[in-house]
C-alpha cells in the first residue's frame, strides 16, 4: 500500500479469484471452468487477417454478437449488452441500480460485497435457510436492488423460475438482477421473462458453460430502457470492453450449438456420478444445478480436505465463511478427471482412519 492511495483503497476487500497455478499440472476442480475446449469451430475463426486487423479497434457495439445472442435468445438487439465477461455486467448493474442498496443471499457469489462496497451500495445479507435454499418471499417488496444467483454461487441449489418470477413481481419498484452464470447447468433460463418485467436484468456469461473463460466475454438481456442505463456506464467507462478476438469467438461459440448442447450434457451426466461417488464415501452433498457440487465429509474440516487433495495434485476450492468452511467445492471435470478426484479421496479416508 502507498501513501497516496485513497480511503476506499485502503479500506477494499478485493476479490479473491482461485488459483491457476502455473508451477505444475493439477487436475483443476477449483474455479468452474469447462473441461472441454472452446469449440473449434469457433476457433476457426481466428485467422491471420484477423489477427493482423487488430490495428483497429474493436466495434464498440460489438454488433456481430449482440447479433448472435439476441436471435439465439429471441430478442431484439436493444435487449442486448456484450461485456468484459459477466463481472463487468455486474459492476455496470451495481453502479446503475446500487444507489437504493442492494440485497442478497449471505452464502452466494464473493464479488456482490465487493461492487457494493467500490460503488458505494448499502447491502444486506438475506439468511438462506437451514438446508442453503432460498426463501422468495424473503426477498418480497425489497426496496432495493435484489441480486440473485441463479442457480445460486457456492450451493449450486437453483431457485424455479415460478420462484424467480414471484420474486420479480413482488419487487416491482425495484430492480431485479438475476445472475445465470450456471444457467445452463440447470435448463431453466429467466431471459424471455424480459418482454414481460421491465424491472429484470438478466447477466449471462460465456465463462462456464461456453468454455471461454480466458476470453472473458458476459452479457445483460434486459428491457431496452435498461440496457440504455447500462450503456451509458461502459461508455463512461471502456467503449471497446469486448476485444476483436473474443468477440468473434464469443459470436462462433453462439452458433456452435450442437457442441455447447453436447458438451453441457456430458457434465451434467458426470455430474451425477460425481454426486453418487461422494455420497458413496459417506460426504454430504448440495443437490446441484450448476458444474459444481458442495460437499463435506464428517472425517475432516473443509480446510483439510483441501490441501490434502492438493498435496495429491487434485485443486478444489475452500472458503472460510462461516457457514460453509466445512465443505468443498467441487468443480464438475470430465469423467476421468472425476475418476482421479474420488480416487484421491480414498487415498485421504484411508489414511485418516
Ligand atoms: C463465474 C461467475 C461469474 C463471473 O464470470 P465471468 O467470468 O466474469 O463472466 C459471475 N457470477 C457468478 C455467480 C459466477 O460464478
Amino acid at each position: 500500500m502507498s501513501r497516496f492511495a485513497c480511503q476506499k483503497v485502503n479500506d477494499i476487500a478485493p476479490y479473491v479469484p482461485g488459483e491457476q497455478p502455473q508451477d505444475r499440472s493439477y487436475i483443476k476442480l477449483n474455479t468452474n471452468e469447462n473441461p472441454y475446449y472452446t469449440s473449434a469451430r469457433a476457433v476457426a475463426a481466428i485467422d491471420s487477417d484477423v489477427l493482423k486487423n487488430l490495428k483497429r479497434y474493436s466495434d464498440p457495439e460489438c454488433k456481430p454478437l449482440v447479433r448472435a445472442i439476441a436471435d439465439y435468445y429471441g430478442v431484439a438487439d436493444d435487449n442486448v449488452l456484450t461485456t468484459n465477461g459477466s463481472d463487468e455486467a455486474l459492476a455496470f448493474c451495481f453502479q446503475a441500480y446500487g444507489q437504493s442498496g442492494v440485497c442478497y443471499a449471505d452464502v452466494t457469489y464473493g464479488f456482490y460485497d465487493v461492487f457494493a462496497h467500490m460503488y458505494d451500495c448499502s447491502s444486506e445479507h438475506i439468511a438462506l435457510e437451514d438446508d442453503f435454499t432460498i426463501d422468495p418471499s424473503k426477498y418480497f417488496g425489497a426496496g432495493r436492488t435484489v441480486v440473485i444467483a441463479n442457480p445460486n454461487a457456492q450451493t449450486g441449489i437453483a431457485l424455479g423460475l415460478d420462484k424467480i418470477e414471484e420474486i420479480i413481481v413482488n419487487n416491482r419498484n425495484n430492480i431485479v438482477i438475476v445472475d445465470q452464470a450456471y444457467v445452463d447447468f440447470f435448463g431453466q433460463n429467466a431471459i424471455p421473462f424480459i418482454k414481460k418485467y421491465n424491472n429484470l436484468v438478466v447477466v449471462n456469461t460465456f465463462s462456464k458453460s461456453r468454455s471461454l473463460a480466458g476470453a472473458r466475454v458476459g452479457f445483460v438481456v434486459a428491457d431496452s430502457g435498461l440496457i440504455s442505463d447500462l450503456k451509458k456506464i461502459k461508455y463512461s467507462f471502456h467503449p471497446y470492453n469486448v476485444n476483436t478476438l473474443s468477440m468473434l469467438l464469443a459470436k462462433n461459440a453462439v452458433e456452435d450449438d450442437e457442441y455447447f448442447k453436447s458438451t453441457v450434457a456430458r457434465i451434467v451426466k458426470t455430474r451425477g456420478h460425481l454426486i453418487d461417488g461422494l455420497r458413496e464415501r459417506g460426504f454430504y452433498v448440495l443437490p446441484s444445478s450448476a458444474n459444481f457440487v458442495l460437499a463435506r465429509t464428517p472425517k475432516m474440516g473443509g480446510e483439510e480436505l483441501y490441501l490434502q487433495l492438493k498435496s495429491r495434485g487434485v485443486l478444489v476450492r475452500h472458503f472460510s465463511d462461516e457457514r460453509i468452511k466445512d465443505f468443498v467445492r467441487i468443480t464438475v471435470g470430465t469423467d476421468g478427471e472425476t475418476a482421479e478426484l474420488l480416487k484421491a479421496i480414498d487415498g485421504i479416508l484411508k489414511e485418516t482412519k
